[in-house]
């Protein structure tokens, strides 16, 4: 009776013109027993005749039958229980798993068929005596010949008793001594089952074989007579090698290892990067905040003065009335509006502190009281209404010691000054006396003193530049009656607020005038670092949102490498699992499921990482990452969307990676992966 029997089988690869008859009409037959040869050229269709018979194929047309039964009818079932009982396979290049001793390869198929492991390790070493010696057996196959490594393989064919050995160039890889050995082994194996030997060696099938069979493109012929169908059993695959096959490959292992740290790195710093993302711009906020020393600004009114029959116009900055300056600052609980003599200063003079000389920047700012500064600095007695005393910057102070708080300072200027119908030198000397340091922007920090801005109008009043007989004169009378084109005009006001709470509204207050055609102008330094800091957060914030963007297609692309580099690594371990009768769904979920877990505690592990890393990185900068912001999320609806939105992202990425690995899995070409290289 025939073991197995084709009747028309043929296969054809691709399409169109680049369509491959493999195998054409082949009609034969092959006994139960007996050594059959398959010979024929490179490319002939020998292989393909043979991954018909194991099943890794499918025909395109034809019959296999085996024992009497279709095989192209075989449900998955009945696929299984062919692969596990009915038939071993042997390959040119062994395709043993790599990282378990030639025992463990040998009784793998007893195992996937639902033996106990020791049992199956017992048989296998039973099996094995006399074709391969006792101390080669808990060998890997990289420190074995490739004869032994055959041999194993052959030994692995036939652990199931299977009713045939199917072996495609079983000596293709083998110097001619060992080729005569497994040529003897694989003979001696058919006495008692069919064996059917693919080979190119002429010489070594027409020495050991009983029959053989001629292909030639595809083509070759025999006849035989019909069989009754019997039922083939399945063996149930046993929990074991799910565990085994897991952790089937060192390598595999090592690109575990690899993934989830990949992994790890990728998902912290993304995190890190939200965390940023989320904590600048309030830290920026509250920069901008503390860094505005003085509430200080000027305001001038502009008036356009067009001139007839001409398109230009003039603009002449006048004093605005005092009561429209008041009611813009209405608001405003602790303001005061002041004449601005500070023209009369320069903006940089020498001064004269105990005795040292320096430069330093002037920038006004008055109606400081004695209180307010006692409680910017805790520091000095200052009486209410010493008004005379000043400021410095905290580089001021460490370049002049902290003993100068207290200290009078003598600030020498002169000049010729006029007026209608007179000239007159004067000497400008002031003392002050420092009242205490400003916090201050570090890199504005030139030496800077913040002079008292009454002490100013006092002098002014107290300068007499003018006298006769009807008349006297004071600076201050001067600079007021003077008209807005002369030097002296103080057509601008100075506005001081004391009050540190008042100083947001008071910038909101500057903005609102800040168009074109506002009535009023205001200047102020202090403004224009505040509105600087705004468009610099804006700025950095588009740069995040590119920087967050450009990280997340980082990590999706770890993801998709590193589910990559696992399927790469796997595909050959997993077909010879399938071709030896694993269950596909099982040997896809041993594959899949330690990446998948790799990944996911990556992604977990990465959380407390962040928050780690960040609060570290806080410490240093002060709050600039605020990924604890995300334990508070929702009381922000962009930072809630944000996030979610890139974790949901995310879990797309780790989903289609995962789905296409197992697609790709599942439609392992299994005669491809055997395929000898
Ligand atoms: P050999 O006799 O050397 O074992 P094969 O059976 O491997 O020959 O191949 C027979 C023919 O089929 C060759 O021309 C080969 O290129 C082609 N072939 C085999 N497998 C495939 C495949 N998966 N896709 C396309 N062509 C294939
Ligand atoms: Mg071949």
């Amino acid at each position: 009776m025939g073991l197995f029997k084709t009747r028309r089988l043929g296969k054809t690869y691709g399409r169109g013109d680049s369509r491959v008859v493999a195998l054409d009409s082949a009609d034969l037959s092959f006994p139960s027993t007996g050594f059959i040869g398959i010979e024929g050229k490179s490319g002939s269709g020998k292989s393909t005749l043979l991954n018909l018979l194991a099943r890794l194929e499918r025909p395109t047309k034809g019959l296999i039958g085996f024992k009497g039964r279709n095989l192209n009818r075989m449900n998955p079932a009945e696929r299984l229980g062919f692969r596990q009982k009915e038939v071993g396979l042997v390959f040119q290049h062994y395709n043993l798993l790599e990282d378990k001793s030639l025992l463990d390869n040998i009784a793998f198929p007893l195992v996937l068929a639902g033996s106990n492991v020791e049992e199956a390790r017992e048989k296998a070493r039973n099996l094995a005596r006399g074709i391969l010696d006792e101390s080669l057996l808990g060998k890997r196959p990289d420190q074995c010949s490739g004869g032994e490594k055959q041999r194993a393989a052959i030994l692995r064919s036939l652990v199931g008793s299977p009713a045939a050995i199917l072996a495609d160039e079983p000596t293709g890889a083998l110097d001619e001594e060992n080729a005569i050995k497994v040529m003897v082994l694989l003979k001696r194996l058919s006495t008692k089952r069919l064996v059917v030997v693919v080979s190119h060696n002429h010489e070594l099938l027409g020495r050991y074989a009983d029959r053989v069979i001629y292909i030639n493109d595809g083509t070759c012929q025999e006849r035989t007579k019909k069989t009754t169908p019997k039922p083939i059993s399945v063996g149930r695959n046993s929990f074991w090698w799910i565990k085994e096959g897991a952790k089937e490959s060192q390598r595999s292992w090592r690109r575990l290892l690899s993934c989830f740290f990949a992994c790890l790195v990728g998902f912290t710093s993304l995190l890190c990067s939200v965390s940023f993302f989320l904590g600048n711009e309030p830290c920026l906020y509250k920069e901008r905040i503390r860094s505005l020393d003085a509430g200080v600004a000027t305001v001038s009114y502009e008036k356009i003065v067009s001139t007839d029959d001409s398109l230009l116009s003039l603009v002449v900055q006048e004093r605005p009335s005092f009561d429209l300056v008041r009611d813009a600052l209405s608001s405003l609980s602790s303001y005061s509006i002041e004449n601005d003599y500070s023209f009369l200063l320069p903006e940089s003079v020498e001064f004269l502190l105990s005795g040292q000389k320096g430069e330093a920047e002037f920038v006004p700012v008055a109606s400081l009281s004695g209180d307010y500064a006692k409680e910017l600095l805790n520091e000095g007695n200052l009486g209410k209404d010493d008004l005379s005393s000043c400021l410095v910057n905290q580089a001021f102070i460490e370049k002049y010691g902290a003993a100068s708080i207290g200290r009078s300072l003598i600030v020498e200027e002169g000049g010729t000054f006029d007026g209608p119908g007179w000239q007159k030198d004067i000497e400008v000397k002031l003392s002050l006396l420092v009242a205490g340091v400003v916090e201050e922007f570090a890199f504005l920090n030139s030496p800077r003193i913040y002079y008292s801005y009454p002490a100013i109008s006092n002098w002014a009043s107290n300068l007499i530049v003018f006298s006769d007989d009807e008349t006297t004169l004071s600076l201050k009378n001067l600079c007021d009656s003077a008209t807005s084109d002369s030097f002296y005009s103080n057509y601008k006001y100075r506005i001081f607020v004391s009050d540190k709470k008042d100083l947001q509204p008071f910038f909101d207050i500057l903005h609102s005038f800040s168009t074109e055609d506002a009535p009023l102008t205001f200047t102020s330094r202090a403004y224009l670092s505040y509105v600087s800091f705004s468009s610099l957060s804006q700025a950095l914030s588009a740069c995040l949102v590119v920087f967050l963007a450009l990280e997340f297609v980082f990590v999706g692309l770890v993801i998709v490498l590193s589910v990559l580099s696992i399927f790469t690594s796997s595909r050959k371990p997993m077909a010879i699992m399938m071709a030896l009768g694993a269950k596909k769904s099982s040997v896809i979920n041993c594959f899949t499921i330690p990446s998948f877990f790799s990944i996911g505690l990556s992604a977990c592990l990465s959380i407390p990482l962040a928050f780690t890393a960040t609060a570290a990185l806080n410490f240093l900068f002060e709050d600039l990452f605020g990924l604890r912001r995300l334990l508070r999320l929702g009381q922000n609806g962009i930072d809630m969307g944000l996030f979610l939105g890139l974790i949901g992202l995310l879990l797309l990425f780790f989903l289609i990676s995962f789905l296409a690995m197992s697609a790709a899995f599942r439609h392992l070409s299994l005669s491809k992966e055997m395929r000898d290289e």
